[in-house]
């Protein structure tokens, strides 16, 4: 009864409050998942012609773009021609970041990520795309029979999120039932207080890290407490590679489904896995593609690097923007019938945990946040080589200060420990790993890789 009043009343007034149209969007997104490829291509192609049009006219960055290379929007007559624009990335956004605004843009929000490369990114998010992301993500929900409004628990690291304290916020949470539990310390006694929150919740929902909902499992399981008579159905995890082990023991654990999702406030709600097991793209709003290290498309059935056009990005554009991450397209239609396409395997993503000197065991994305606000960082890499020595890799840009190294210094130390030698070195680049993946925490010490040791 409370979810259905939630879902129906309680969130959709939220929304409209705050000039989002998500409703509307979900509704129709609920219709659009069973239509054919071609039919989806026909909405696709006309919001694609559609957004080149609007950017043309009033992003400066594509209206100078456009003159240079001579690319007419209104002859848009395929998919393919988006193809004749160049790729948009990082480094380009960097430069420039201004002229990528809408001049028409509402309600721009200023976000900032690692990505999976550790290059720190800042851009901004306007009201259109955020209706049309969390729509996405409320549509994947309630394939799995939850619905917004459902008792949730939510383990999360970002303090961006811990950090909103204000009171819309928290009437927010109070109102959708969801609680937040900070992912950043993993110590045992954490881990203790988070089973027993998450046993009075008896949430009928769990999200977040991969590695963070393993490692609580784990844990209770060390312990020899159930967690799988709570009523919990399904566990959503994102931001990180899902490991088949890790899918295995929050399954084990929670007594539940595990659904993973792919994608990032950057380049958007990209894919969600369905319970027939399809990692179905959002396909009403990304156009994808994957191209080799040259930039080609790749034949069907290969890995490339995920390109993504987001079609509601007009307020600040992602058109043909490289993620970094590595994905294969499969050419099979998913059992559950809908036609959105679907992803067959992506790569490319990892975040690991570390471990303070104390034995503390720590999300790697509490050292990254020390380094992601500072200004003039190209990229970065974090390797923590023992207990007590951690090295930070550094490419400095323009608008590099050297004082910000004593900064991170005094972060890390503060994080992992007062005794730990922390070396920051800058170097021209940062290679990949052996496996081509970029990552931006890799940690030596054996005790925090509880789960990418058990593969
Ligand atoms: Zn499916």
């Amino acid at each position: 009864m409370y979810t259905s009043l939630v879902s129906h009343c309680l969130f959709p007034l939220h929304e409209r409050l705050k000039g989002h149209t998500t409703v509307a969007l979900r509704k129709a997104m609920e219709a659009s998942q069973w239509w054919d490829g071609a039919q989806l291509d026909q909405l696709r192609l006309e919001r694609l012609q559609a957004l080149l049009r609007d950017v043309g006219e009033q992003v400066p960055y594509y209206h100078r773009l456009f003159a240079e290379i001579g690319f007419d929007p209104a002859g848009v007559q395929s998919l393919n021609d988006l193809q004749r624009l160049p790729f948009l990335d990082k480094a380009l956004i960097r430069a420039h970041t201004e002229d990528l605004k809408h001049r028409g843009a509402e309600g721009l929000a200023r976000f900032n990520t690692g990505g999976s490369s550790g290059q720190p990114l800042v851009f901004f998010i306007g009201k259109r795309r955020v209706s049309h992301d969390v729509a996405a993500k409320w549509r994947a929900t309630r394939w799995w029979g939850v619905d917004i409004g459902d008792p949730e628990i939510v383990v999360w690291g970002s303090p961006i999120e811990l950090g909103a304290q204000d009171r819309l916020r928290r009437w927010r949470d109070r109102l959708l039932r969801t609680d937040l539990l900070p992912a950043f310390e993993m110590s045992d006694a954490k881990l203790d207080g988070f089973i027993a929150a998450i046993r009075h919740k008896r949430p009928r929902m769990l999200f977040g890290y991969p590695s963070a909902l393993t490692h609580i499992a784990l844990h209770a399981e060390k312990r020899g407490i159930a967690m799988d008579d709570l009523g919990i159905k399904v566990a959503f995890v994102t931001s990180e590679r899902l490991y088949d082990e890790q899918r295995a023991t929050i399954a084990r654990v929670f007594g539940c489904r595990v659904a993973n999702g792919y994608g990032g406030r950057d380049a958007g709600f990209i894919a969600h896995e369905c319970p027939e097991g399809g990692m179905h793209l959002t396909a009403e709003d990304i156009l994808l593609e994957l191209v080799d290290a040259q930039g080609q498309p790749v034949p069907a059935g290969q890995a490339g690097e995920i390109v993504v056009t987001h079609l509601a990005t007009r307020d600040f554009p992602f058109i043909r923007y490289r993620t970094g991450d590595v994905a294969v397209l499969d050419d099979k239609r998913c059992a559950c019938g809908r036609g959105l396409p679907v992803l067959r395997e992506i790569q490319g993503r990892s975040t690991d945990f570390v471990t303070a000197a104390n034995g503390t065991v720590m999300h790697g994305l509490a050292l990254i946040y020390i380094i992601r606000d500072l200004s003039g960082v190209e990229a970065f890499k974090v390797v923590q080589e023992s207990l007590t020595h951690t090295r930070v890799l550094l490419v400095p840009g323009p608008g590099f200060d050297p004082a910000c190294k004593a900064q991170i210094v005094a972060g890390f130390q503060r994080r992992l420990g007062g005794e730990v030698q922390v070396d920051v070195d800058c170097v021209d680049t940062i290679p990949p790993e052996k496996s081509g993946k970029f990552r931006y925490i890799v940690s030596h010490v054996g005790a925090s890789q509880p789960v990418a040791n058990a593969s």
